[in-house]
């Protein structure tokens, strides 16, 4: 009565092992990958880059925008982060263009009030809707007030998505006598045709 199970398990080992061995052809057989595994990871694939994205797709969690933005992005956007000054690579941009939210693509500043600031960060003297609430939204910040120098800030946000975008002071130029401090991680230009 016991000899069928004995003789099963006799057997499973080698169909184990065949499978095994199969496996391991398979994995030999695969071409070696572009890069080390510790290598930085690839740009990641984002819409928003090529346009305003719809509603719908605006993702909802941490996870899902990590696969988007790279990790300076994510940062910075998400988490509120600051680019350090002069690093940007909008800081000193001329080019005639929109540039847009890099998480969701919705257009919030233009090139028109871009003006060169001196403190590091693109600056603009007003987002593109002059109303200062349709696009962009403003948030008392609190993070550096206990500092000498600091006080509470005004923080800058995409109405649309939440991403950080980065201060608003009055210190900025006239007709608006503002300056919004924006990170060029947070924004990406499509230079006017
Ligand atoms: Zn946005």
């Amino acid at each position: 009565m016991t000899a069928g199970p004995l003789a099963m398990n006799r057997v499973k080992p080698a169909i184990l092992l065949t499978i095994a061995f199969g496996a391991a052809l398979v994995t030999a057989a695969e071409p070696p990958a572009d890069r080390p595994a510790d290598s930085p990871r690839p740009p990641a694939k984002n819409p928003a880059v090529l346009g305003r994205i719809p509603d719908d797709q605006i993702p909802k969690t941490d996870a899902e925008w990590k696969k988007r933005l790279t990790p300076e992005q994510f940062e910075i956007t998400r988490k509120k982060g600051t680019e350090r000054a002069f690093t940007g690579k909008y800081t000193d941009t001329q080019t005639p263009g929109t540039y847009r939210c890099i998480c969701c693509g919705e257009p919030l500043f233009t090139s028109q009030e871009k003006f060169h600031s001196g403190c590091g960060w693109p600056s603009f003297f007003a987002p593109i809707d002059k109303a200062r609430d349709k696009t962009v939204a403003e948030h008392a910040d609190h993070s550096l007030a206990g500092i000498p120098g600091f006080g509470v800030r005004t923080e800058v946000t995409c109405r649309r998505c939440g991403a950080h975008l980065g201060h608003v002071f009055d210190d900025g130029p006239p007709p608006t006598g503002l300056r919004y401090c924006i990170n060029s991680a947070s924004i990406t230009l499509d230079p006017t045709p």
